[in-house]
Formats: structure tokens, C-alpha cells, sequence
């Protein structure tokens, strides 16, 4: 038993505080902290529990090592944005407390993600003696722990993945983005970028793309991009020869998004309009659907998964592992799309892991430096159940 921290109260912080309320023997205090406090106190609203709420401006350590000081958690779970990363881990740190989040650190004036700024905290946490746990959502986080899964139980090598990413569901607007508009734009937008044959190759943004049936939901057509969870894999699984990540779009989606491109509105640097200093982007996540407002009217179906291939025993072995989620039963459960459900249960299950000590250590981890089965095992019990093909469905 022990109290978390929750900082972020966005799409992703209601899945999380509601999961985390649901299990008060592990759970046994919670706060809720987010730059507005009205949108901690909503979620509170709705958890048939008291938890604590607070505003805090999580850019400033300072203030986060003040509420550390005030509410004595055991474990922070940072599902603000990845601007917030290197702030809050450095609160922990000066507070000894354990850390978690489910996205790489990203600098606001550079749309780019590495671990590095992240990994380079190694040394300082294993002197601190606390843990950080980096990517504990569904990708990265539980792609990468059907992976290590994977490693364990299917192969003796593993030569290529291909994580792959389906939203099949419709929310009824012309356009929205299913998590926090601009982190999102700017992932999209990218260079594509994959590793192959022992490099890592460029292509043009979405310039490659091909179809797939998802289980669940049909056949889609799929894009290759860059995604934070390949940088951690090519380092962690030895012998890979390959590994890409696909997302699937719908035309209408990226007709919008080349026309907003078009148009310099997914800009990231600073113009002036009327006298003051504007971000574009910024100024269109203003105008965007809320993601955490599209789960009322979301129909239809996630499907995430790894397809796996390399070899056992001598002979070629294929594993496909994926998880369906359904949009409207996950409203019904927590009010929320699936896309925030997906996110916030393997936030949770992370850190029950941490606070009962079946995931330990000190210093910095990605999730396939952990034992997979016990987080394989509790996906299964709070909402995300798996499943393991073996019968070549790539083909
Ligand atoms: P939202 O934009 O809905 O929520 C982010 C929350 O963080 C908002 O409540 C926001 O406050 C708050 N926040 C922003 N800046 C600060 C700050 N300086 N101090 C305190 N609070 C702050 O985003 P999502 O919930 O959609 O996403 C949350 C995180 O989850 C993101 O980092 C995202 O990248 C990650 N994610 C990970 C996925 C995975 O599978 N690994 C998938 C989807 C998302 P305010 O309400 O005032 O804006």
C-alpha cells in the first residue's frame, strides 16, 4: 500500500486515476495534480473514492518538489505531456522518489524524441537509489513487453518486428486527434524512420504504407513512421535485424492533415499575429476537439500488436501479438476513448508492479528490461487481454 502522484489530468490522467481508485490495496492515497485544477476536480468528481487534487505548474521543479514534500508519495506517474519529463525526474530525484511516464522527453522548440535525455539520468538514479520506469503506455509500453514476452517464451532469436498500430473506431468529427493534438501532430509529421539491416533508414513522411488485416476490425491500410519505442528495442533485443511501426490512417484524415500542413498550421516555431507571439500548432490544438470530450460517441475498435519472427529450435517461428479494444466499452467503464484506456491501464499496471516491488531497481528502464509475464498477466485481468497467433497471419 502506498500513495501516488499522478500529475497530468488530461485524457490519459482520468483513465489513470480511475484504475488506480479501483484498487485501494495497492492505491491506498491518491493525488491528482494537473495545470488546472477544474480538470483534476472533474475527474475526482467521478471516483467513487476521495482522492486529493492540486494545481501545479510541473515545468518548475521547484513546485513539484514542494507538493513531494507535502503529499510523501511513494511513485509520481507523469502522464502531463513529454515536455514535463526531465522536470518532474528531476523532483524525484531530489526528493528520492520513484518516477514513471509513458512518453519520451521531447524539447517544446524541436518536434524530436529520444531517450537520450532520459537515458543520460541513469547514473544519477542508480546513485539516488530510486527507480525511473520510461514508456509505460500501450506504444511505447506494452508493444515493447509483448517483445520482451516474446524473447522469453517464442524464440531463441528474434530477427523482425513490425509494431502495428489500428484504430478502426470513428468519433464523428471531421477531425480530431485521439491523444493531445500537438504531441500528436508533431509525431506524424515526421521523417519516417525504421532500422534494417544494421542502420537506420529515413523515408519521406507517410511515403510508405501498405495494407493489413486487423483482427477485430478488417483490413487497413497502414503507414510506416518513427515511434520512441524502436530506439529502446534495436538496443535491448540482440540480433535484430529489423523493426518498423506502422499506424493506420483514413483518407479523411489525411487530407486534413496535408491541408493543415499546407497551410503552416502544424508550424511549431513562433509567428506574430495582433501584436503577440503565436505558436501555430499550439493556437490548433486550441480550436481541436478535446481527445478526452471524443469517447461519448467513439464506435468501433483498437487493435495494437507486434508481429514477430525469428527463430526457435533451429526452424523459422512467427508470433503475432495484439490486444482489440473496444471504444464504447471502455466509455462505459471510465468515460474515456480507447485510445486514453490503452494508455492509462498499462500506466496503472506499471505502477502497481513498482509499488509492490515485483518490478524494483534503481536507475532508469525501459519496459523490456522487466520481467514481461507479470504485467502480461495483469493486462489480462484490468482490461487489455491479449492474444498470442502462431499461425502466420503476416503471410
Ligand atoms: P492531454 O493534453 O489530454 O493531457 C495532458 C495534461 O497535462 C493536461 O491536463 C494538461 O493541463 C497537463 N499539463 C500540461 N502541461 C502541464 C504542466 N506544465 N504542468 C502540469 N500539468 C500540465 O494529453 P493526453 O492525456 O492525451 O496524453 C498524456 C500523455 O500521454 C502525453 O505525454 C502523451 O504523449 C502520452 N501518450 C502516450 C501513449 C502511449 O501509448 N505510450 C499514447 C497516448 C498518449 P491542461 O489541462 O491545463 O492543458
Amino acid at each position: 500500500m502506498g500513495k501516488v502522484l499522478i500529475i497530468g489530468a488530461g485524457g490519459v490522467g482520468n483513465v489513470v486515476a480511475q484504475k488506480c481508485a479501483s484498487r485501494p490495496e495497492v492505491f491506498d492515497e491518491i493525488c491528482l495534480a494537473s495545470r488546472t485544477l477544474e480538470k483534476c476536480e472533474m475527474i475526482a468528481a467521478e471516483i467513487d473514492r476521495p482522492i486529493k487534487t492540486q494545481q501545479i505548474n510541473a515545468d518548475n521543479t521547484a513546485e513539484v518538489v514542494t507538493l513531494i514534500k507535502k503529499f510523501k508519495p511513494e511513485l509520481i506517474i507523469n502522464v502531463a505531456l513529454p515536455y514535463q519529463d526531465l522536470s518532474i525526474m528531476d523532483a524525484c530525484l531530489a526528493t528520492g522518489i520513484n518516477y514513471l511516464d509513458t512518453a519520451n522527453y521531447e524539447p517544446p522548440d524541436e518536434a524530436k524524441f529520444c531517450y537520450k535525455w532520459q537515458w543520460d539520468y541513469q547514473d544519477r538514479f542508480k546513485e539516488k537509489g530510486v527507480m525511473a520506469l520510461l514508456g509505460s503506455g500501450f506504444d511505447p509500453g506494452v508493444t515493447n513487453v509483448f517483445c520482451a514476452y516474446a524473447m522469453k517464451h517464442y524464440f531463441d532469436e528474434i530477427h523482425a518486428i513490425d509494431i502495428m498500430d489500428c484504430n478502426g473506431g470513428s468519433h464523428g468529427e471531421a477531425f480530431a486527434t485521439n491523444f493531445n493534438p500537438e504531441i500528436n501532430i508533431r509525431e506524424i509529421t515526421q521523417r519516417g524512420k525504421f532500422w534494417g539491416k544494421g542502420k537506420w533508414i529515413e523515408t519521406d513522411p507517410l511515403s510508405v504504407h501498405k495494407t493489413f488485416d486487423f483482427p477485430g476490425i478488417g483490413s487497413r491500410e497502414m503507414y510506416l513512421m518513427y515511434h520512441e519505442e524502436l530506439e529502446s528495442l534495436v538496443k535491448n533485443i540482440k540480433g535484430l535485424k529489423r523493426i518498423r511501426f506502422w499506424m493506420t490512417f483514413g483518407e479523411e484524415y489525411l487530407t486534413h492533415l496535408r491541408v493543415l500542413q499546407n497551410v503552416g498550421m502544424t508550424r511549431i516555431d513562433t509567428v506574430k499575429y495582433d501584436g503577440h507571439d503565436i505558436v501555430p500548432l499550439k493556437f490548433l490544438k486550441t480550436v481541436l476537439p478535446e481527445p478526452s470530450s471524443l469517447g461519448e460517441n467513439y464506435k468501433g475498435k483498437t487493435n495494437i500488436g507486434c508481429l514477430i519472427r525469428g527463430v526457435k529450435d533451429g526452424e523459422p517461428a512467427e508470433v503475432y501479438i495484439y490486444n482489440v479494444c473496444d471504444h464504447a466499452e471502455c466509455y462505459k467503464e471510465v468515460k474515456s476513448q480507447a485510445i486514453a484506456y490503452t494508455t492509462g491501464v498499462p500506466a496503472m499496471i506499471g505502477a502497481m508492479l513498482m509499488m509492490t516491488g515485483v518490478w524494483s531497481g534503481k536507475g532508469v528502464f525501459n519496459m523490456e528490461d522487466l520481467d514481461p509475464d507479470p504485467f502480461m498477466e495483469k493486462l489480462n485481468i484490468y482490461g487489455l487481454p491479449w492474444v498470442a497467433r502462431q499461425d502466420n497471419p503476416g503471410e
